[in-house]
């Protein structure tokens, strides 16, 4: 990354303003359901505290309260979890901006300083750039650590940049190392699998990725648009019947150019979107009244056949309804697969890094990242722009 980062400047006596994602999920009744995010951001605050730092005061934003503030989603629950994991105390205050929050992080005994939900203001995610200022006044340096929203050119993660030196935290530069490098320059040959629900929502990455990867392994919901695309019967899979043209042409694309696009050969079909459905293994189509929900058992073996000799494996997307245990094997079988093989493994955020979590492979693999989103755009070629605006080397 041709950005600057915390260990390019001098962070003793400084007062650090830190960008976080701690957009945590939470029950009724406020408990966090999953900590990760908290936990990826432990390195940076950790290595900002060793640096001797004066204040770190971090900031991030809960849920989608819409410019209002919304109860159940102040970050209070995200304070008591920081301060269990780092040991430390950590002042809670009840803004993010404003005169008592200015004068509350100047004389906090405390180091640690969580600021309330930024999107309690409709301002943040408008980048208004006088809350920027606003924000930015309370620090001397701005670290941006929240991957999972650089792709947003929000007040917190842009705005703020124009007022401060800006640069990457530890867990931004370690996502951009491993997704930049499949971008620009990956360890070859670079195989990428694609799942999820939707092809229209993978578009642009295929189009980016085309002529740098050899081969797509096709699954999920997706792959059902590519094989209605070469005439095959889907049933009631999941279909974007508007897109069977440019699935028809991203195939011949791939064909012109000597890339493989690997598509089911046989699958797990369902009579109904439940787990409690009938199921029956059908080959390459899916009877009438029925749909695809996972990829079948000579598809698990072609794809790891396709895996074997890769030194690079891109992942997007789950192959199968995961979270519903009877289509959950094509892509627990492949999350063992691939955490078993020597080649550099990125997991993709969102859907796919919840999978890894849940089959307890998520330790094995090279990368997992921390943005569904954020990851996604740049393997489309996309800038993202709470990166973008962190200081060049
Ligand atoms: P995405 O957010 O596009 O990566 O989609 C992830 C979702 O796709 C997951 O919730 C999966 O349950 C779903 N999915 C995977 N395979 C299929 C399928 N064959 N039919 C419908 N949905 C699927």
């Amino acid at each position: 990354m041709n950005k600057m980062t915390i260990k390019d400047v001098d962070l003793k006596d400084k007062c650090v303003l830190m960008r976080v994602d701690f957009n945590v999920p939470l029950d009724e009744n406020c408990n966090i359901n999953d900590d990760l995010r908290i936990v990826s951001a432990l390195p940076t605050i950790k290595y900002c505290i060793d640096k001797g730092v004066k204040k770190l005061v971090l900031m991030s934003h809960l849920g989608r309260p819409k410019g209002q503030v919304v109860e159940k989603m102040r970050l209070c629950p995200v304070a008591k979890r920081l301060s269990e994991l780092t040991n430390m105390p950590v002042a809670m205050l009840d803004d993010c901006i404003g005169e008592t929050v200015e004068k509350a992080v100047k004389d906090s005994p405390e180091k640690i300083i969580l600021l309330e939900n930024l999107r309690f203001y409709a301002q943040e995610t408008k980048n208004d750039l006088d809350f920027a200022k606003k924000l930015a006044s309370l620090g001397d340096i701005f670290i941006n650590d929240a991957f999972g929203t650089a792709h947003r050119a929000h007040a917190s993660t842009e705005g703020v940049t124009h007022y401060l030196p800006s640069v990457a935290g530890l867990l931004l530069e370690k996502e951009m190392a491993f997704l930049g490098k499949v971008v620009e320059n990956p360890e070859k040959p670079l195989v990428t699998i694609l799942g999820g629900a939707k092809v229209s929502d993978k578009i642009k990455m295929i189009e980016n990725m085309m002529g740098k990867v050899d081969c797509f392994l096709i699954g999920g919901g997706m792959a059902y648009t590519f094989l209605k695309a070469q005439g095959k019967e889907i049933g009631n899979s999941k279909l974007e019947a508007d897109k069977i043209d440019l699935a028809k042409r991203i195939l011949d694309k791939a064909a012109s150019k000597n890339i493989e696009m690997v598509l089911p050969v046989d699958n797990c079909a369902a009579d109904k979107f439940d787990a409690a459905a009938n199921i029956q293994d059908v080959g390459v189509e899916i009877p009438e009244g029925w749909m695809g929900l996972d990829i079948g058992r000579k598809t698990i073996d072609l794809f790891k056949d396709k895996l074997k000799n890769a030194k690079t494996i891109v992942w997007n997307g789950p192959v199968g309804v995961f979270e519903m245990q009877p289509f959950s094997k094509g892509t627990q079988a492949l999350a063992e697969y691939i955490a078993a093989l020597d080649a550099i493994s990125v997991i993709g955020g969102g859907d796919t890094a919840s999978a890894v979590r849940h089959f307890n492979v998520a330790d094995k693999m090279s990368h997992v990242s921390t943005g569904g989103g954020a990851s996604l755009e740049l393997l489309e070629g996309l800038e993202l722009p709470g990166i973008a605006a962190l200081k060049d080397k």
